[in-house]
Parts: structure tokens; C-alpha cells; sequence
């Protein structure tokens, strides 16, 4: 079996905020969780993985950026529905996909049959593409608690307006 090093991360980005819709710009810090997996075992595997998982959390946190409300003007780039979009896409089809695998390699076992194996196949299909959606859904779960904005040094607008939230 081919061996696979896992690492987890949580870290804290910093950054620039910048609103499309105002052109309020303020640096901000955002926390993002990241996995990632490298092959072998072993110290390098182990530094691979652990950048593999640090790439995933940046990741999260520059598309958390885009899920976040302006807190000048309150809105959100407009990317942020192509991107939910485009996770439930991918989540339908991971699953279907998956279960389609799962039904061909169960039914060959003959370990269910006919209800049981549709219940089966419909199980892995939904697990799956859960586990797909909620990959993706870190980027817009718990915003508020993973971004900080930095509202002393922002620019754009006059300071006076900013709504701090
Ligand atoms: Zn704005």
C-alpha cells in the first residue's frame, strides 16, 4: 500500500481587503484551516504535507475575503455566488460519481441486494458530496470569527464612515 503522510493547519493570514463595489481597502488578518497529504513517510512527507495543509489554509482564507460584507458599503463580490455554485456542482458530481464507483464495486461482492445496494450507493453518494460541499464551504463558515479588520489604517473612504460591525 502506498504510503501517505496527512498534516493538519490552522493559521492566520494577513492581508488587503479591497471592496469592488466602494474601493474601501483596509489590511485585515484572516484565520484558515487547511489539510493536506504528501506520499512516503518520514520527516520530508511530513514538512510536504505540512506546506501541502498551509497552501489549503491560505486558500480558504483569500476566499474568505470574497464571502466577506464590506464594512464600508456591505456588499460582497459578486464572485462569491459563482464560487457557492460552483461547490454544489462539484459536490453533486463528486457524489454521483462516487456512488456510481461504489454500486459497481459493491454489487460485484454481492454483499447487498436490491433495496439495500440502492441504500448503500445512495448513502456514499450523499457522505461524499457533503464532504465535498463542507471542504468548500469553509471559506464562508464562521466569518466573522476568522476576520479582523484592521478599520485604523483603512483607506478609501472617510474614516468617519466606517461602520465598525
Ligand atoms: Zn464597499
Amino acid at each position: 500500500m502506498r504510503q501517505v503522510t496527512g498534516a493538519r493547519t490552522s493559521e492566520t493570514f494577513e492581508g488587503t481587503y479591497e471592496c469592488k463595489a466602494c474601493g474601501f481597502e483596509a489590511p485585515v488578518l484572516v484565520y484558515g484551516s487547511g489539510r493536506g497529504t504528501a506520499g512516503g513517510w518520514g520527516r520530508d512527507s511530513a514538512a510536504a504535507a505540512l506546506a501541502d495543509a498551509s497552501q489549503d489554509a491560505g486558500d480558504v482564507a483569500a476566499w474568505t475575503l470574497v464571502f466577506v460584507p464590506c464594512p464600508s458599503c456591505g456588499k460582497r463580490d459578486p464572485i462569491a455566488r459563482s464560487y457557492v455554485i460552483t461547490a454544489i456542482v462539484l459536490a453533486v458530481l463528486g457524489g454521483l460519481g462516487f456512488g456510481a464507483l461504489f454500486g459497481v464495486l459493491v454489487s460485484g461482492e454481492r454483499l447487498f441486494d436490491g433495496g439495500a445496494l440502492k441504500l448503500a450507493v445512495l448513502a456514499a453518494a450523499v457522505i461524499v458530496a457533503l464532504a465535498i460541499f463542507l471542504a468548500k464551504a469553509r471559506a464562508f463558515i464562521g466569518i466573522r470569527r476568522r476576520v479582523a479588520f484592521d478599520l485604523a489604517r483603512a483607506t478609501g473612504i472617510p474614516p468617519a464612515t466606517v461602520v465598525r460591525r
